[in-house]
């Protein structure tokens, strides 16, 4: 094991709880497994958007827990670079560009005395600003090893290709790695003509110049990608560490019903095992009406139990939100929206389909569900949270990816992992259809399914894998324990 030492980290993590919610995680580990004795936990934020009710719970209890300092960075004030109608990757562009200039402004104005930087991937323009701090700088990717291949392939790519890589009819190469479709590409890269498209390459340029990257994966899940990203400098010199699962170990906040989350344990606690599926699509979603009652149908057509943690939708299309997710009933949250423009509640199918589960309008304990033996397939966005909690757990993933990386997410977990299916959106509705849905979840959840019977099988066996990542002295933990063995520290 590694000794206690002296090493003070600032660890630098973008707003949106995809990310507070692993970076909190690995803080946690650095410090409790004494890899480094001091840490400070600078968080970004937005003016215009109240942190959600769950984000806030999240970083009061670990202020709580007193490992180590949370310091909220002054919040960026989104609205003079962009009008609200731009596109979520336009708001990330100027949040990947402004938040590294005001952390290295803020800390330059403390006395800290850091001994090294980590920094989320987006803001690795922290890298080339902290130079002439002659520091170690690590960078934190809260996913998985081969978006991160693709996102250090990205200055070549830049380079190589001409035109959109959207269009292009051939899939987009990443040596020693499995190809991306252009399907799947990150909206980030699908259009070269946006500033975020530029910004992110540049990230790319900076994250090339850390001392290691962390990515929160494991050996097993990825061993293709992780040993191109490893061996012989095929893409990159960057050392990339994989140092997960990084999954919490305790109950998230409950929120204010907390009456009715134990109503979901008792009720899960009757359901035979592995018969329910666990529905969510992440924090940031927002389904829209439609889309909600053909979610209802496709789980009434699949005749499963479930448990639905779902938000009241929204009328027209649904909205994807990195930084700011929208519960029922919270300050500023949907419901009074709803309730001021007379927009739509829940659809009728919604309610006639809740004697077959349980529905969960506000923050679900999903770890904690997803551990349950009840649990027997995940019906998820695919964001890598969700996934790297469901393959920590044993679960079977019913893939309707929606935005940022989770198209690669679904695709990786289903052609390379072996223990996921993947929905597609029907072209000309725009949404997944009850139909696919339904099939989709009978064949993870039927027993006499073969091919679903399989993807059980493996989701089982990633489970041990995944403990054993983490088990004292194991490979996620010696690779983390990396960071003090760096050039110069
Ligand atoms: N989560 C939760 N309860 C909910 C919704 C989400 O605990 O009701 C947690 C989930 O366990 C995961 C994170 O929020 O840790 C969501 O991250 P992910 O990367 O899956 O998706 P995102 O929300 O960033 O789209």
């Amino acid at each position: 094991a590694i000794s206690n030492n002296n090493h003070h980290a600032l660890l630098l993590v973008s707003p949106g709880i995809g990310h507070i919610i692993p970076a909190l995680e690995l803080a946690k580990r650095l410090v409790t497994h004494k890899i480094i004795s001091k840490l400070t936990f600078f968080y970004g934020s937005i003016k215009t958007s109240t942190p959600s009710k769950a984000e806030t719970q999240i970083l009061q209890s670990a202020i709580k827990e007193n490992l180590f300092d949370l310091i909220q960075l002054p919040p960026i004030d989104l609205s003079i670079h962009v009008s609200p109608h731009d596109t979520l990757e336009t708001k990330l562009a100027i949040i990947m560009h402004e938040i590294p200039l005001l952390f290295m402004s803020t800390i330059s104005t403390m006395n800290l005395n850091p001994t090294m930087i980590i920094t989320d991937f987006f803001f690795s323009q922290v890298i080339p600003l902290a130079k002439n701090l002659n520091l170690p700088i690590f960078a934190f990717a809260p996913t998985n090893a081969w978006v991160i291949a693709l996102s250090l392939q990205c200055p070549t790519l830049d380079k190589e290709i001409e035109g959109e890589y959207s269009i292009e009819s051939k899939p987009i190469s990443i040596p020693g790695c499995k190809s991306v479709h252009p399907l799947d590409l990150i909206p980030m890269l699908r259009d070269r003509t946006q500033r975020v498209y530029h910004e992110f390459v540049g990230v790319c340029e900076g994250a090339a110049l850390a001392d290691g990257i962390f990515v929160n994966t494991f050996h097993e899940l990825e061993p293709k990608t992780l040993e191109a990203l490893g061996s012989g400098h095929i893409i990159t010199k960057v050392p990339v560490y994989p140092v997960g699962p990084l999954v919490r170990d305790q109950r998230g906040p409950n929120g204010s019903n907390e009456g009715k989350i134990g109503d979901v344990f008792e009720w899960l606690d009757k359901q035979e095992e592995e018969s329910v599926v666990y529905v969510s699509l992440g924090s940031g979603y927002t389904m829209s009406f439609e889309e909600m009652k053909e979610m209802a149908l496709g789980l009434e057509l699949s005749g499963n139990k479930f448990v639905w943690s779902v938000r009241s939708p929204v009328t027209k299309v649904g909205t994807g939100n990195l930084f700011h997710s929208r519960w029922v009933g919270e300050e500023g949250g949907i419901r009074t929206t709803l309730e001021s423009n007379n927009e739509p509640s829940f659809p009728d199918e919604f309610y006639r389909i809740q004697t077959n589960g349980i529905v969960i309008t506000d923050w679900a304990p999903q770890l904690d569900i997803l551990k349950h033996p009840s649990i027997g397939g995940f019906v998820s966005h695919c964001g890598w949270n969700s996934l790297i909690e469901s393959v920590s757990c044993g679960v079977p993933i019913i893939g309707l990816p929606l935005f940022a990386e989770q198209m690669m997410n679904a695709t990786m977990l289903m052609e390379e992992v072996g223990n996921a299916i993947r929905v597609e959106v029907s072209p000309s509705t725009n949404m997944v259809g009850r139909e696919e849905l339904s099939k989709a979840i009978r064949k993870i959840m039927d027993t006499d399914d073969k091919e679903g019977c399989v993807m059980r099988e493996r989701a089982k066996e990633l489970k041990q894998l995944a403990e054993r990542a983490w088990f004292h002295d194991s490979p996620s933990y010696l690779a983390l324990s990396k960071i003090t063995h760096s050039n110069g520290v």
